[in-house]
């Protein structure tokens, strides 16, 4: 079977590697020729407006998947003449717009920061009045990784601030005083078959995920299950989704989705019976997922900016290297790491060691 992917990034690439044992292949479509998915596969290049590039990339497939939620639902609707897409469009038309994200969440019954519809200056006056300070304002579509974000802590800050007339708008929420950040991740098959990874702990710096720890036994972890479910079933979900959460006492707030894999999930290569990547296939396809059950304690580093001494990374034990073989830039992912088993590990000094080289 041949899977058409939507983006030829670090996400299409580890697509390609869980998929390739099973007997898949793969093509991707990306504006940009140099992505790193080309050594895996072959790249139909073009926008994902281009309904020639589109069409080029269906007619060699069997079925199309996305590791970026920012493709136009037209194109995704162009597709779905020819081809099966999965995830659905439900799934994609709600994550890409944080105003719509919310208010599902909301009426699945899932608890959600205060949160505030903002498109002009008296629209942003409302919101400090009805969040009070401080409060973060998003861009309602393609911020990603703290990026199209804004904290307002005084009313001083709303005068300093331009709102841009762009055609989404934005949306204020409430500024969460979490005790942590926690991700699920969930797989519904084309059967309907159901899976889920043991909950995992996220650190950022600056906006950007910088570490992940799958936690066994999480007291929240059934509250976060049910949701995921609730999610899955109510999109008539196929493939990998994860949903981001703050933790706040023994309550989960849903912070955002993605409808794919996901990099907090990037440890379930090494640290799961069965990938995050190799479920996502076997969902679409409507094989039978495999078992998600942790195999031994597991840390996943991110690598940003620069690789740093690769010599030692090399030396350290139950160390796993992933190079996405991108140019290094300040802030740019280029690589993760995934220590497992990872109780063996001088975890703080490895921690020290990549800060020193890429944050
Ligand atoms: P996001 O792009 O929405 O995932 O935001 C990136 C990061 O910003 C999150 O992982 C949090 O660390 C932080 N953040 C986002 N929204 C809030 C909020 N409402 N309150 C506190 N921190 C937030």
């Amino acid at each position: 079977m041949k899977i058409g992917v939507l983006g030829g990034g670090q996400l299409a690439r580890m697509l390609a590697i869980a998929g390739y044992p099973l007997g898949l292949e793969f093509i991707a479509l990306d504006p940009e020729k140099s992505c790193c998915a080309r050594q895996l596969m072959p790249i139909v290049q073009g926008e994902y407006t281009d309904f020639n590039a589109l069409d080029a990339l269906a007619k060699q497939v069997d079925l199309i998947t996305y590791e970026n939620e920012n493709i136009p639902a037209a194109s995704i609707k162009h597709l779905q003449q020819s081809k099966t897409v999965h995830p659905s469009l439900a799934a994609i038309l709600a994550s890409q717009d944080r105003l719509l994200e919310k208010e599902l969440f909301t009426q699945l019954g899932m608890k959600v920061a205060l949160f505030h519809s903002v498109e002009s200056k008296q629209d942003l006056i409302e919101a400090s009045k009805k969040l009070g300070f401080p409060f973060i304002l998003k861009t309602r579509r393609f911020g990603y990784d703290g990026k199209g974000q804004w904290k307002f802590t005084k009313s001083d800050d709303l005068a300093a601030f331009t709102v841009e007339k762009n055609q989404f708008g934005y949306l204020a929420e409430s500024f969460v005083h979490f005790d942590r950040e926690v991700s699920c991740i969930g797989v519904r098959s084309t059967k309907s078959e159901l899976a889920f990874y043991d909950l995992c702990e996220n650190k950022h710096h600056k906006g950007i995920l910088i570490q992940t720890q799958p936690k066994r036994n999480y007291p929240l972890a059934s509250t976060a299950r049910d949701y995921m479910k609730k999610t899955l079933e109510h999109l008539d979900y196929a493939g990998t989704l994860v949903i981001e959460f703050f933790v706040v006492g023994d309550e989960l707030y849903v912070n955002e989705m993605a409808p794919r894999v996901h990099n907090s999930g990037h440890w379930t290569i090494e640290g799961a019976v069965t990938s995050q990547f190799e479920n996502h296939l076997r969902a679409i396809c409507g094989f039978p997922l495999g078992k998600t059950n942790l195999i031994a304690e597991t840390l996943m580093l991110n690598v940003i900016g620069a690789w740093g001494d690769r010599e030692l990374l090399l030396k350290t034990p139950n160390l796993h290297i992933h190079d996405y073989q991108k140019t290094p830039r300040p802030g740019r992912k280029i690589g993760h790491l995934t220590i497992m088993p990872h109780e063996t590990i001088d975890e703080g000094s490895l921690i020290d060691l990549i800060k020193s080289n890429s944050y």
